[in-house]
């Protein structure tokens, strides 16, 4: 099964709108899924006190976007070293010639593990 790349615009655009949301999409490492859980839930917890603190409905909106656009650069990192991740495997993937990194054996197709020995091969 090849492997799906994240679009890192749409990584974004999750993580502007969605506090996390695009982090949690681009999932490049498991860190970066738990940042995007506690941001998420910092996303739900805002929304849900925002408008008891701040009167202008204008104001809590505003706020809501400041926070999105570092947010947004974020998650579009993130997608985009995901998708390098992948990238650098199916190089080295082609340099060894499709064989398991670790038993050697021969490897038909695109694997998740070796068949050998069960070594996880995608990432
Ligand atoms: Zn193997």
């Amino acid at each position: 099964m090849p492997e799906v790349r994240k679009n890192p615009v749409i990584a974004a655009v999750f993580s502007f709108l969605v506090w996390g949301l695009g982090e949690m999409y681009a999932a490049v490492t498991n860190l970066k899924i738990a940042v995007g859980m506690v941001l998420f839930v910092g996303w739900m917890v805002y929304l849900f006190i925002a408008p008891f603190f701040i009167k202008n409905i204008l104001f809590v909106v505003a706020i809501l976007l400041v926070v999105g656009v570092p947010l947004a650069f974020d998650a579009f990192r993130d997608a985009k070293a995901y998708n390098m991740q992948i990238k650098l495997k199916e190089i080295e993937r082609k340099r060894v010639g499709n064989i398991c990194p670790a038993c050697g054996a021969k490897l038909e197709g695109n694997p998740r593990f070796c068949p050998q020995c069960g070594k996880k091969l995608v990432w």
